[in-house]
């Protein structure tokens, strides 16, 4: 007799990378479908599942049945069970914890169950839902780069562009209309950060209405299933967000645009660490998708790809304005004895503040100082978990009035000591330069002026961001001018337009050129690149002064020329001598334990490992201990895996990192970070 059973293939959202078989059984095999979640037994447990395939054989024989299905419809097209196996594939992760990732929470949750529910009108931007037609006409750059993009809608198949210009120069409009092509098919928006890019959001929501969907990390976990859901039932054919909204929901998705390509805040750094920006390019491959990558400063790979063919290079060269750069100049701090503000810098906030116009000053770094100092013995306090120094805090917020030492990794804290409990010293010295510092300085200068300082201290949780950047900025006063200078951490020149801010500062600009990192003088260029382009975008010329230790900086030279392409050049040259991407891919694999000696005892079997294993093609460096040693109470070391390939490159690290766990390292964590854009 046939066997007319039914199995559901299985994956679970455990670090497991097998695909478990369970019988369908006959009153849920109607209903039972690819894309759904399911409730299986497992072990003595019942786990949440996802169902990715369904079989008429299993592949064991000691088979358990489905218990319970827990959707009416899939919810996992299959397009994103595509895409989510090659993540898991990708960056050797199991394929259920993939989908894990790829979902809103609550629908990773057994008890919640995606059953058809009124969807609840609870929108912010009501009053906004009548879209507004564009009548702006393109100038010949954006016409010229959106008939490319139209063309390749046209003829359909995957496509990459690189729009490559700066703050000003008309993507937005581009993209905007590239959507408006697409009449009701899915288009997907990444930006790296939703609360400094509400005006997009906004602008978006103007002209398409309520057919886009928002995504960003200051969603309750209830909004963010309201608006996944809005997807799934095709309410909504645009989605703008974060990471997540890669995962969007639609069975098909005809475009996808990465805002600010180069970002980092794209690659996810724990857990499945993927890169939103390559997972997108992949959804784009898997569903002969159109991708346009924009950026001011495209990343090194983007514009080498662009290059080489492999992209369609688009660029659009001005500003709409016309406005020019602004006047970009180097002040050798060293020569300053000791000050935070140069002259030349304190007199062009003067000038500044006389005219009625406003400054914007970046300091990379928040709270007082970066560290406390027993001038005496040279005590610093760190942190207990972290081998980082505690940050002092002069003032944390509204609600603590107290001093604090503050680990930025951790957030561990502790009062600062006056007295050094090393040596008993009462020289505490303040070290370096933080934005509170730098507020405190500024204001003892200039006490008439009206001093607006922007950090993630000031705005405290991610949820109060979104407001600040939409509303705050306005109600305190950045759009009424009454706010003279504005000072933050990177959170500025990210962020939102500053409109008559004529003088931006980067007050020590070198802190991003000392991490051991070879994209630190890339993403010095970039973030030196966002300071500029928010000045002068009103009616007055803007300027730059970049206060640094190293003025001839090929990074900081090529910035001050205004010249991305002569950067491009240098750092790819670098880049090929010293083997880094894009002509090498790198694995980083990260070996963990809170035990420090067992960590250490264990070293040798790894080194013994590597030495017998075939490494043909593969370059190792390590291993050895992290730039950051010691995080969050782990000891980590680290090796670095550089390859031509990237398949073989792949399936050695893959094969390695079977090596070490059948050893079984007792207690030893490892984390594998495939492209890593941090190596500290
Ligand atoms: P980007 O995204 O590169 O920063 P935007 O698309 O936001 O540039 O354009 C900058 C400003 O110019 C916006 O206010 C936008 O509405 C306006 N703009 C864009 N394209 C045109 C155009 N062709 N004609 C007139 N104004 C435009
Ligand atoms: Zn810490």
């Amino acid at each position: 007799m046939m066997d007319r059973n039914r199995y559901a293939r299985v994956v679970v959202g455990i670090p497991v990378d097998n695909i478990f078989d369970y019988l369908i059984p006959e009153p849920l095999l109607e209903r039972l479908k690819v894309g759904m979640r399911v409730l299986v037994p497992f072990g003595k447990r019942r786990l949440l599942g996802y169902v990715i395939g369904i079989a008429d054989k299993a592949e064991v024989t000691d088979i358990k049945e489905v218990r319970e299905v827990l959707d009416d419809e899939p919810i996992l097209p299959e397009n994103l069970l595509k895409l989510t196996r090659w993540m898991a594939n990708y960056y050797f992760y199991s394929w259920g914890m993939a989908i894990k990732t790829s979902l809103p929470s609550r629908l990773n949750s057994p008890v919640h169950k995606a059953r058809k529910r009124k969807v609840s009108e609870t929108d912010k931007y009501e009053r906004l839902h009548l879209p507004e037609r564009s009548d702006i006409a393109l100038n010949k750059f954006q016409f010229d780069a959106l008939k490319r993009i139209k063309e390749g809608l046209k003829n359909g198949g995957f496509n990459t562009f690189l729009l490559h210009g700066i703050a000003g120069s008309g993507k937005t409009e581009v993209y905007m209309q590239a959507i408006a092509n697409l009449g009701e098919k899915g288009a997907i928006v990444l930006v790296p950060e939703i609360s400094l890019t509400s005006r997009f959001v906004m602008r978006f929501r103007k002209r398409f209405g309520r057919r886009v969907a928002v995504f960003h990390s200051g969603l309750s976990e209830k909004e963010r299933f309201d608006e996944w859901r809005r997807i799934h039932k095709g309410e909504s054919e645009i989605v703008i967000g974060v990471r997540s909204a890669v995962f969007a929901p639609f069975r098909k998705v005809s475009l996808i645009i990465i805002d600010e390509e180069q970002d980092p805040s794209y690659k996810q750094e724990e857990g499945l660490r993927f890169n939103a920006r390559d997972v997108a390019i992949m959804r784009g491959k898997i569903e002969g998708a159109n991708v346009i990558l924009g950026s001011s400063t495209p990343s090194v790979e983007s514009f080498y790809n662009a290059r080489k063919g492999r992209y369609h290079y688009l660029s659009l060269p001005e500003r709409i304005d016309r406005r020019p750069f602004p006047a970009i100049s180097l002040i050798d701090i060293s020569k300053e004895k000791k000050k935070i503000i140069s002259d030349r810098l304190r007199e062009g906030i003067s000038d500044r503040l006389e005219r009625g116009e406003k400054v914007l000053l970046l300091i990379n770094r928040r709270g007082y100082s970066p560290f406390i100092l027993c001038r005496e013995c040279g005590y610093s306090p760190g942190c207990p978990d972290c081998s980082i120094t505690l940050t002092y805090h002069k003032v944390t917020n509204k609600e603590s009035v107290n001093p604090v030492l503050k680990c930025h990794y951790c957030n561990y804290k502790t009062a600062p000591p006056t007295i050094c409990p090393d040596c008993g010293g009462i020289n505490i010295g303040y070290i370096g330069v933080g934005t509170e510092r730098a507020e405190e300085e500024i204001t003892k200068s200039y006490p008439e002026a009206s001093i607006l300082r922007i950090d993630r201290d000031t705005t405290r949780r991610k949820t109060t961001f979104y407001r600040v950047s939409r509303e705050t900025f306005q109600e305190e006063g950045i759009t009424n001018q009454d706010t003279d200078i504005i000072l933050g951490t990177q959170i500025i020149a990210k962020g939102n337009d500053f409109p008559s801010v004529t003088l931006a500062g980067a007050v020590w600009a070198d802190g991003g050129l000392h991490i051991p990192d070879f994209r630190s003088g890339e993403r010095t260029f970039q973030l030196m690149t966002q300071l500029a382009e928010k000045v002068g975008t009103g009616e007055i010329p803007g300027e730059l002064i970049i206060q640094t230790h190293n003025p001839d900086h090929y990074s900081l030279r090529y910035i001050k020329a205004n010249d991305y392409y002569g950067f491009y050049k240098e750092e790819i040259r670098l880049r090929k001598e010293l083997r880094y991407p894009p002509f090498y891919r790198i694995i980083r694999i990260i070996i963990k334990c809170d035990n420090e000696e067992g960590l250490v005892k264990k070293i040798p079997e790894l080194k013994g490992i590597i030495k017998a294993s075939d490494t043909k093609d593969i370059e190792i460096l390590g291993p050895a201990p992290a730039h950051i040693y010691k995080l969050k109470g782990m000891y980590r070391w680290h090796l670095i895996l550089k390859g031509k390939s990237h398949v073989s490159l792949h399936n050695y690290a893959s094969r390695l990192n079977e090596t070490i766990k059948e050893r079984k390292f007792p207690g030893i964590r490892i984390d594998i970070d495939v492209d890593p854009i941090r190596m500290v």
